[in-house]
């Protein structure tokens, strides 16, 4: 039985399907990447995994159904972090971190040793302990998507679901962010990571999931998913796909000419 297991999942919204029977199985301690085009369902599938969306099918958690799980229960098993950028509160960058940690607290719970090394590792993880006394609304767009992965990061969950986390960052911070996933999943996590960078996504990750309308395209090693005839029907471009210092690298080059059912 796999770690992570989605049975024919589906879900939708007035009546328009944005996904439609998605099965998967996802082993501990795998970095997956989730691609496919603007709109393919990739922030729905994990609004469904952090049961923000209602959705119909079973998912299952080392063989727990999430369904059965009460909200804090869930909460410390998966941590979300969506796509949009609600992190602009006058906060403390340490303190705002530290909101990770609050599926552990006890109701009056003060933050215990385990829930401070958790933030401060966060925050090492992501380059910010300098910033830590800064307030989170004073930060630079980069500086608080990295935080807001920070705090997602601090949960210590065994999951960690999320969308498009190195969209805002410069490419060190993108490179850092992804060896970090990387040492996240080593250490027996499991990471589903939203990406539009085919390369981080080759390079990086153990497992891609092509999704397109709501459907998986395809799911396998990324140089099974990352094909020119799948960049070409799905995305509609064409790469050039190469390697260097024995890794593989996508770089899309041109759409795909019009009139062009390839
Ligand atoms: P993406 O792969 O870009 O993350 P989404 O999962 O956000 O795609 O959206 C998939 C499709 O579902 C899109 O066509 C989007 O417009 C639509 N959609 C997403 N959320 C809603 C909603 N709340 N109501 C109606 N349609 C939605
Ligand atoms: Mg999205």
């Amino acid at each position: 039985m796999s770690w992570l297991a989605l049975e024919a999942v589906g879900l939708a919204i007035d009546g328009k399907r944005l996904l439609d029977s998605i099965s998967l199985e996802v082993e501990q301690g795998c970095l997956l990447g989730l691609i496919g085009p603007n709109g393919a369902g990739k922030s729905s599938l994990l609004k469904a995994l952090a049961h923000l969306l209602p959705y119909s099918g079973a998912i299952r958690l080392d063989g727990q159904d999430l369904k059965t799980l009460d909200p804090r229960q869930r909460a410390l098993r998966l941590a979300y972090l969506g796509q949009g950028d609600e992190s602009g509160w006058p906060l403390r960058l340490g303190d705002y971190v530290a909101l990770g940690r609050l599926p552990h607290r006890t109701f009056w719970g003060l933050p215990s040793q385990a829930d401070r090394q958790a933030v401060a590792q966060a925050m090492a993880d992501m380059a910010l302990t300098g910033l830590a006394s800064r307030r989170v609304d004073s930060l630079s767009g980069g500086e608080r998507a990295r935080a807001r992965l920070a705090r997602a990061l601090a949960v210590g969950s065994p999951l960690l679901l999320a969308d498009e986390p190195v969209a805002a960052l410069d490419p060190f911070h993108q490179l850092n962010v992804m060896q970090m996933l990387g040492a996240q999943c080593r250490q027996g996590r499991s990471v589903l990571v939203v990406l539009h960078d085919l390369t981080l996504a080759s390079r990086f990750c153990d497992r891609v999931l092509l999704l397109d309308q709501g459907r998986v395209v395809e799911y396998g090693s990324p140089r099974q998913v990352l094909t020119p005839k799948n960049l070409q029907q799905v995305y509609k471009v064409q790469a050039m796909l190469g390697e260097h210092q024995q890794q593989p690298f996508v770089l899309p080059w041109a759409c795909r000419p019009e009139g062009d059912g390839a």
